[in-house]
This record gives C-alpha cells, sequence and structure tokens, in this order.
C-alpha cells in the first residue's frame, strides 16, 4: 500500500523532536520541588501583584505594540536612551528577532557548546548555519570562537553567565575577545542572570556597549524579577541594530499584562534585589555543601549548579525525582540545578548526599 502524500515542510524541522511536557515528580510524601527552569521560587510582590489584576480589567483591548511606557520605564532605570531598547516575548522572543534580522542560508552563528538550548533551535529555525565552540573548564573558549569566525559569521552569542554551567568570563577576557570580531558581526551578549553576579570582574553588558556598536545586550523579567509565565524580555544595542531587531517583531507579542507587570517590578527593584540576595546566599550555602560532600561543582554566579555527571546524569536525575526533586538533566553530560527555596535546597542535597557516586574532574 503506497503512503499518501502529506503536506511538506521544512526540512529542518526533521532535526527536532517534538515538545514533550515534562512528567510531574513527586516524594513519597507527595511533595514537588522544581529545580529544573531557573525560575525564582517566590511569587509576585503585591505591588506587581496589584499591577497584574488591574491590567486583567482591560484585556480587551490590544497591548501597546510600541510598548512606549516599558521601553521608557527601562530606559529610565537602565540610564539608556529609549532608541536603544527593543522589548520582545521574553528574551528568547528578542533571540528570534535577532536571528530574524540576521539569519539566512550561508550565514553562520556561532556560540558556546553546551549553551543555552534556545540557541540551537532558533538558529536552526532561522535557515542559518550553528558554529558550536566546546566549552573549555566548564566555560567559554572566547579564543577559539575568535579563530571560528569566518566572512559568513553573522552573529555570536556569549552567554554571560553560561547555562547551564553557571560559569563568567571576565572583563579582560570579554574585551580582548570584542577586539577580535570584525565590525559586520555582531555579538549578542545574554545576560539573563546579571542580577545575581558578585564576582566584580565580571563586566555588565550595559557598561560595554555604548563604544561598541556591534554589541547587544540582552537582559530578562524571567528571572530575577520573577516574571517567567509573563515573557518579558529585552535588548540594548545601538539604533542600527534596535531597529532592524524591532523590524522582526510579531505584532502584539509582549501582552498589555506582562507590559505592566514588568513597569511595576522595575519600580520595585530593590525589594527583588533583596530576594536575589537571598537566592545567592544559597546558591553559596548549597555549592559549599556539595563541595564538603566530595562533588566537583563549578563557581556559579547564577540561581544554578551544575554538576558534571556524565554517563550518571540521568541515574541522578531519577533519584531526584525519586525525591520529589525536578532537575534538568543534559544526558551524558550532566545536571542543572536551580537554587530554590531553602527547603527545595535541603531536598536537593539530601538526595545528592544518598548519592553513591560522587563526579570528579573529567
Ligand atoms: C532563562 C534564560 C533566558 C530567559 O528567557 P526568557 O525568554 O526571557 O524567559 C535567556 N537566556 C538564558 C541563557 C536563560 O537561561
Amino acid at each position: 500500500m503506497s503512503e499518501a502524500p502529506t503536506p511538506r515542510f521544512r526540512s529542518v524541522l526533521d532535526r527536532f523532536q517534538p515538545y514533550r511536557p515534562g512528567k510531574a515528580v513527586v516524594s513519597p510524601e507527595g511533595k514537588s520541588f522544581k529545580l529544573s527552569s531557573n525560575e525564582s521560587p517566590h511569587g509576585p510582590l503585591p505591588s506587581v501583584l496589584s499591577t497584574i489584576a488591574d491590567a486583567a480589567l482591560r484585556v480587551n483591548r490590544y497591548p501597546d505594540n510600541g510598548c512606549v511606557a516599558l521601553v521608557e520605564a527601562i530606559a529610565d532605570h537602565h540610564k539608556v536612551p529609549a532608541d536603544h531598547i527593543v522589548v520582545g516575548c521574553g528574551s528568547v522572543g528578542v533571540t528570534q528577532m535577532l536571528l530574524e534580522a540576521v539569519g539566512e542560508p550561508g550565514a553562520e552563528v556561532l556560540y558556546a557548546w553546551r549553551s543555552f538550548e534556545a540557541y540551537p533551535l532558533l538558529v536552526a529555525l532561522s535557515g542559518a548555519t550553528p558554529v558550536q565552540i566546546p566549552l573549555t573548564g566548564e566555560t567559554h573558549d572566547l579564543a577559539a570562537m575568535a579563530e571560528a569566525i569566518t566572512d559568513r559569521t553573522r552573529l555570536i552569542f556569549v552567554c554571560n553567565p553560561n547555562n547551564p554551567t553557571g560559569t563568567v568570563v571576565r572583563r579582560a577576557e570579554l574585551e580582548a575577545f570584542l577586539d577580535r570580531v570584525p565590525a559586520d558581526c555582531l555579538v549578542v551578549l545574554d545576560e539573563a542572570y546579571r542580577e545575581y553576579i558578585r564576582d566584580a570582574e565580571v563586566p555588565d553588558g550595559l557598561d560595554l556597549y555604548p563604544d561598541r556598536p556591534n554589541l547587544a545586550i540582552l537582559r530578562t523579567f524571567s528571572k530575577a524579577y520573577g516574571l517567567a509565565g509573563l515573557r518579558t524580555g529585552f535588548m540594548v544595542a545601538h539604533p542600527r541594530v534596535a531597529e532592524a531587531v524591532r523590524k522582526t517583531y510579531l505584532p502584539f507579542t509582549v501582552n498589555a499584562i506582562a507590559q505592566a507587570a514588568a513597569i511595576a517590578s522595575l519600580a520595585a527593584t530593590d525589594e527583588l534585589l533583596e530576594r536575589v540576595e537571598g537566592t545567592v546566599k544559597e546558591r553559596e550555602r548549597v555549592r559549599d555543601a556539595l563541595l564538603s560532600d566530595g562533588w566537583t561543582v563549578p563557581p556559579s554566579e547564577a540561581n544554578f549548579v551544575w554538576l558534571r555527571l556524565g554517563e550518571r546524569t540521568m541515574e541522578f536525575s531519577a533519584a531526584c525525582d525519586a525525591q520529589g526533586v525536578s532537575v534538568r538533566p543534559f544526558a551524558g553530560e550532566g545536571v542543572r540545578v536551580s537554587i530554590g527555596a531553602p527547603e527545595e535546597n535541603a531536598a536537593f542535597l539530601a538526595v545528592a548526599r544518598s548519592f553513591p557516586h560522587r563526579n570528579g574532574p573529567e
């Protein structure tokens, strides 16, 4: 029997698995600890919640397609000109916009690997060719990345701190790298975890970009600002870059509630950064506990820790699942564990302590 013809799709889609919802994991006592997506463990502040409720009364109206009030609030907060800002549906949405703006067959997009999972997917969908440069010592190999630049390289991601390893690149090495990137190639510094950085040698992208017309900075409201469920992020870059990226905006994708909540969150930055401080303290406590139990854990400047477990990755992840702790495994590589509330972190540490094998240097 011959198969009936089906609609034809882009061949690139064959490279990706369909989305499969994660299974809920529950401990024998009926508890669930979600440490798999690097979210804030805190619900919205009262001031943000009341803004959300208020905005909900007007959802019969389309959102502001230019996100004007939010752009002004970001400009004011970060002391950057409004025409340097592009808001999108999460910073993943802005990443897609960036790739829509540069990606076409023949263009190359360079990034470290392993890094943020959205990069390979969005690069492939844009039609560009991904070029992945292996991490060295769990961090970006900027020298190798610079060597890999060709005249086809259009965009380079630097994820700082890197997801999932938590490691950073510091000012001197980043600036030396940026100096080697041709002016017609865009560098995107993904600073999703900027607020969790305590290493003073890590530069703030917003201080670097004014002198560098080919540098774009990505920030998000999903992590420190606790709005992952509302989907808002933004880019800051020189106007030529911002204008090109803005052209790819899928109309109305940053919804009205998200815009209002992001503005209210910026107004509550001090309160939110206090929460971040608590997460940073927990991060150090968790890492110290793991180290003293004999684990190898790279220093993290983000709200997660990385355990390179190699072949034991899925075994470790299953041990976590069994205790209601969901973590993010990358089969054959390692496990990323978000820093949650103290009780959640304690549940994770208990699993790690009872796991029969420690990881070690490669
Ligand atoms: C979480 C994360 C983001 C944020 O994505 P949103 O779309 O803003 O939720 C961006 N980049 C990296 C590296 C991340 O880990």
